[in-house]
């Protein structure tokens, strides 16, 4: 397991040095304005912190996937504006990522002065993490902080090999997305318990094995749970299911009983004939007995029993992770067994960490945020933790002394 124990903002001099600074500023947006800046938002505090020291602040990012060209609706032009208000100062944006112009207005920094790079992503070098935009990048700046944690699971120029060349450290998202999750990893409070649903059923059971090392008991619902209900001889009917990893699954359960690790699935199903078009249709559904999903129906929510019995382990952990929701949670007649999860969450006395971009949206919109420990900044970034697997924009920190 990656533990990591990185020098932040804090642990450096930072007065009078051009820092570049890698943020994750890749906002939603519709015809050319933002409709959500709580990304912007949540990278203030490292900002702040850097132009109250004295720094001169270069900061960068990618926005959406405009895979090395200039797309004028990639521009990080609303950005800059949305920055400029939200610091009170002006924040010039570079015409170029690397070029004359971001070489200009960088050397013309002054202490406590801010600036953004155009769109890392314009680049055709970044995704490639190509070691002459790194250095590009690196010679802007005397100081690389790392701030997005969103894409610290990606080996790119901007947020790994520029460290090649510079100092690096974390900036306070990442520093939190580590301490929390680095902590409930390698040290929880136990009972442990771990939930996992969505739909992203390959990419997530292979966070299995890794998570049942750890925990005391392991949750499954959404669309991941067919595929164990198949790898225990279940009918699973039109449901959502991977067939290529149903021995996969009877492993992980031979595994967990081995271990003496309670894998809990559900008990009972929410079935319709069809998922719902468009997804918040009104539906009609039943509550079957998981071992009796009709062959022409699906699953697509955990039923009353099982939710009861989901929320009772989660509100007697003392560890939770949670990360996909329990059904298709956007129609209002299957979100009740997410809702009744997060609610369990929301009750418990418990360390509870949310991950993965629906289950947080979940939270959100369900109202529960506010009651949960830490909702992770990162979907595939946090998964990629959990996996046990190494983030190299955190590996290509500089560790502590
Ligand atoms: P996250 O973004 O939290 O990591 P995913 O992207 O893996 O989660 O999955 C979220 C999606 O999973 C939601 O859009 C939800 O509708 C869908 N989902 C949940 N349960 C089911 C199910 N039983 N069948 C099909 N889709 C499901
Ligand atoms: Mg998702």
């Amino acid at each position: 397991m990656a533990m990591y124990n990185k020098k932040s903002i804090e642990d450096v001099e930072v007065a009078g040095k051009k820092v570049l600074v890698r943020c994750d500023f890749n906002v939603p947006m519709k015809d050319g304005v933002i409709t959500s800046d709580k990304r912007i938002v949540e990278a203030l505090p490292t900002i702040k912190y850097l132009l109250s020291k004295g720094a001169k602040v270069i900061l960068c990012s990618h926005m959406g996937k405009p895979k090395g060209q200039v797309v004028e609706k990639y521009s990080l032009a609303p950005v800059a504006a949305r920055l400029s208000e939200l610091l009170g100062i002006n924040v010039a944006l570079a015409a170029d990522t690397t070029g004359e112009d971001a070489k200009a207005k960088a050397a013309a920094l002054k202490e406590g002065e801010a600036m953004l790079l155009e769109n890392v992503r314009f680049d055709i070098r970044e995704e490639k993490n190509d070691p002459t935009m790194a250095k590009e990048l690196a010679d802007l700046a005397e100081l690389y902080v790392n701030d997005a944690f969103g894409t610290a699971h990606r080996a790119h120029a901007s947020t790994a090999g520029v460290a090649d060349y510079l100092p690096a450290v974390c900036g306070y998202l990442i520093g939190k997305e580590i301490g929390i999750m680095g902590k409930a990893l390698s040290n929880p409070e136990r009972p442990f318990v771990a939930i996992l649903g969505g739909a992203k059923v390959k990419d997530k059971l292979s966070v299995i094995n890794n998570l049942l090392t750890k925990v005391d008991t392991l949750i499954i619902g959404g669309g991941m749970a067919y595929t164990f209900l198949a790898a225990q001889g279940k009918g699973t009917g039109t449901s959502l299911l991977d067939e290529s990893k149903i021995d996969y699954c009877r492993e992980m359960l031979e595994k967990a009983e081995a271990q003496g690790v309670k894998i809990l699935l559900p008990v009972d199903t929410v079935v319709a004939k069809e998922f719902p078009d468009p997804i918040d249709a009104e539906i009609e559904t039943t509550t079957v007995c998981s071992c009796c999903i009709p062959e022409d129906m699906m699953g697509l929510d955990i039923g009353e029993k099982t939710a009861a019995l989901y929320a009772e382990a989660a509100k007697n952990a003392k560890t939770v992770v949670w990360n996909g929701p329990m059904g298709v949670f956007e129609n209002p007649t299957l979100a009740k067994g997410t809702i009744a999860v997060a609610q369990a969450l929301a009750d418990s006395e418990a360390t509870t960490i949310v991950g993965g971009g629906d289950s947080a949206a979940a939270c959100e919109q369900l109202g529960f945020a506010s009651e949960i420990t830490h909702i992770s900044t990162g979907g595939g970034a946090s998964l990629e933790f959990l996996e046990g697997l190494e983030l190299p924009g955190i590996a290509c920190l500089n560790d502590k002394e």
